[in-house]
């Protein structure tokens, strides 16, 4: 096969060793950037951090970038193709090694993730460019999307400017678990932020003059449902914090939570529900309840007959993954934004096993297979023109 495996895995261990927890990949980018230029794509890099500033995001830092983009040339007729890895990690992500073990296995050193999501991602995006050039296969145009800050739900390419984008379709190489499948499907993600607000009173003295918000928030939050509500929606209250002290009665509850759902209408719905019944709770009590529903990201369905699909299974066959599987995911990623502006994206499944944990690890095999299903999906289809 055209992919060069040594090549590919010190391009994988050279990716891991950049310190690019979100919103601290320069690095990294300058290093990405450094490599498209060399294989001849057209390389820009957007203002992406000084928009997120603006809006009260995040503050100034030096290790601030903006998104990668980069464009290639086409050598052969066909619509063009979008191709994206994330280029930061989650935490711990500072002095990540790559240990690889006998076996093919690679794992982090123990005490950091390993960040095979998303340097496989990216490793695999740049082995397919460089076996595409050596290779001379044809190719229609190509872009590459290298965003910052994809674990806080995306905030690179959710403010991204899509109208330098051609490509209607893309593979975004971010999806953990078995090789030959990919999401099209993925959840709108709202975050639950609530606030309980009652009366503070000595307990011992007086608690009749108080307004026990605790109380209110353990009432509401037992009457709403948590975990699966049905099979495409989930809710979670995942922080409470409340009270001063043990003889005082609590005046302010805040809850911090995170509704899912594949079905967008659904999720406003249920943070509704949860509206109403803190509300209803509060007031019975004679308390208030404020709760705030902020859309993370949004839903999307790519139609398993899209040009994206029949092209995955494809590349699937020829790659020796079989028919290539469309699944449902409930992670978001930055093809939910994508979604947002008229592109049929799918998540490629990437060589990474346990990710968000120092016990993640891919294979040089997966990062192999990866690779050659990354160039699959460039190449050109011989058998039929369109
Ligand atoms: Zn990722």
């Amino acid at each position: 096969m055209p992919v060069q495996k040594d090549r590919l895995v010190t391009e994988f261990e050279k990716l891991v060793s950049f310190d690019s927890e979100s919103y601290h990949e320069r690095k990294i980018a300058d290093y990405l950037k450094a490599q498209l230029a060399e294989l001849g794509l057209r390389v820009t890099e957007d203002r992406a951090d000084e928009g997120l500033i603006r809006e009260g995001v995040i503050s100034h830092g030096p290790e601030h970038a903006g998104n990668v983009y980069g464009t290639l040339k086409g050598t052969a007729p066909g619509s063009p193709i979008l191709f994206s890895a994330h280029m930061d990690t989650v935490k711990p992500g500072n002095g990540k090694q790559a240990v690889i073990c006998e076996d093919g296995r690679i794992t982090s050193a123990g005490d950091t993730v390993l960040g095979a999501d998303d340097a496989g991602g990216l490793a695999a995006i740049l082995e397919m460019l460089r076996v595409l050039r050596e290779d001379g296969i044809p190719h229609p145009d190509l872009e590459v999307l290298f965003p910052i800050a994809e674990e806080p739900y995306g905030q690179g390419s959710r403010v991204f400017d899509y109208t330098q984008l051609q490509a209607r379709k893309a593979f975004v190489f971010d999806l953990s678990g078995g090789l030959g499948r990919a999401a099209a499907a993925a959840p709108t993600i709202l975050a639950l932020q609530v606030t309980v607000k009652g009366r503070s009173a000595h307990a011992g003295f007086c608690p009749e003059e108080g307004i026990h918000a605790i109380r209110i928030a353990a009432e509401a939050m037992a009457s709403l449902p948590s975990g699966w509500v049905d099979e495409s929606t989930s809710i979670n209250f995942g922080i409470i914090s409340g009270g001063t002290l043990r003889n005082i009665v609590p005046d302010r509850v805040s809850i911090e939570g995170e509704i899912r759902s594949l079905d967008h209408e659904k999720a406003l719905a249920l943070a509704d529900r949860v509206r109403t019944v803190f509300e209803e709770t509060a007031a019975r009590y004679g308390g208030s309840a404020q709760v705030r529903a902020d859309v993370q990201i949004r839903a999307y369905r790519t139609d398993p007959d899209s040009e994206t699909a029949r092209d995955f299974h494809r590349a699937c066959r020829e790659t020796g993954l079989g028919e290539g599987e469309l699944v449902d995911t409930f992670g978001g990623s930055d093809n939910n934004h994508f979604a947002q502006h008229g592109i049929e994206g799918l998540v490629v499944a990437s060589a990474m096993q346990n990710v968000h944990t120092t016990e993640e690890y891919t294979t040089v095999s997966d990062l192999v297979k990866v690779a050659e299903l990354a160039v699959a999906l460039a190449r050109k289809e011989e058998r039929k023109e369109e």
